[in-house]
């Protein structure tokens, strides 16, 4: 005898005959049962669940994860280009209710004015205060490409985050020589980016949780890392592992 689960027998609806009023007329499916009231979900609300489902499983630190650092300065990009909205930091700025933010100074955490906390990444952190700080990154500079709306909000929410844990250090902001934020293809921003810079394509190495970015943003020579889901160690390593094999 075959285990498993049983479904319980039911007859389909169309072996049950349907009810008739007093003239003997169909009356409509369930016309007697109470009528179920969908609850509409508005506003932020509906991407509370998803939020909270992102924030348990995204932001726990690997304690094995290392970040590579390039073997020669023929192997590092000239300039590293990261994108916001769920690649550096969670949730996304169109899931919240927004400004005004609130920086607890114990806890350091963020928190927008519904009491929604915006985290940055632990891997876009650490890459953002390794290339900030580590001298084989002494040529290199760090610029963010965003599609956002909420420009305002994004460019406070960088001026809040720290890029270490301790006292005194700089924030994202600070560690940023070249910020894009506007509306269309990322191929405009990343044209704007080099005019500004003056590196050329083939010396970025540009991060994205959208595939699609990244293979717009490929297309005029940059090295692109899809990282969905936010920016990783292994994505950063992927990436540097990739500039070298296309670059070196
Ligand atoms: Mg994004």
């Amino acid at each position: 005898m075959r285990r498993g689960v049983t479904l319980s027998p039911c007859a389909s609806s169309s072996s049950r005959p349907r009810a008739t009023d007093a003239r003997g007329q169909r009356t409509p499916k369930n016309a007697s049962a109470p009528r179920r009231r969908r609850e509409k979900t508005t506003g932020k609300a509906k991407y509370a669940k998803r939020i909270a489902q992102h924030m348990d499983i995204a932001f726990m630190d690997d304690p094995c994860a290392t970040l590579d650092l390039p073997r020669s300065s023929r192997e590092t990009p000239k300039l590293i280009v990261y994108d916001l909205d769920d690649t550096i930091w969670f949730p996304e700025l169109y899931m919240i209710a927004g400004a005004p933010f609130v920086k607890d100074p114990a806890t350091k955490t963020t928190t927008d004015c519904s009491g929604v906390e915006v985290r940055v990444y632990p891997a876009a952190r650490a890459s953002i205060s390794l290339v900030d700080t580590h001298e084989a990154f002494s040529g290199t500079k760090i610029a963010v490409a965003s599609r956002t709306h909420r420009g305002q909000w994004a460019r406070t929410l960088m001026s809040m985050f720290d890029i270490a844990d301790d006292d005194g250090a700089r924030s994202l902001a600070q560690c940023v020589s070249f910020v894009d934020i506007a509306s269309g293809t990322k191929k405009a921003h990343f044209a704007r980016l080099r005019e500004a810079s003056g590196v050329e394509y083939e010396d970025m190495l540009f991060f994205d949780n959208e595939g699609e970015n990244c293979v717009d943003v490929a297309q005029l020579g940059v090295i692109c890392v899809h990282c969905p889901g936010g920016m990783t160690a292994d994505a950063w390593n992927r990436g540097l592992a990739l500039f070298a094999r296309v670059r070196g």
